[in-house]
């Protein structure tokens, strides 16, 4: 898996651009907070590989 915002665990809203919350909301002169907005082809040295997604199709079958 490439190490890419994209697929770290810190991405967050990935339909509205994205924004990395690996660190707190940085505040901003108007006096509201955001997280830093990155793309899902970016990078940093802080990339973790996200877990995988839940799967509730398989889970039903191990359950039945
Ligand atoms: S900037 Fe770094 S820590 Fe944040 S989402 Fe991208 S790879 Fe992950």
């Amino acid at each position: 898996m490439a190490e890419m915002c994209g697929n770290c665990k810190n991405f967050f809203e990935p339909r509205v651009g994205g924004v990395c919350r690996a660190h707190p909301p940085v505040a901003r002169a108007d006096g509201t907070a955001t997280w830093p907005a990155v793309s899902r082809s970016d990078w940093c040295g802080e990339y973790k590989v996200a877990p995988p997604p839940a799967n509730p199709g398989i889970r039903r079958l191990a359950t039945a």
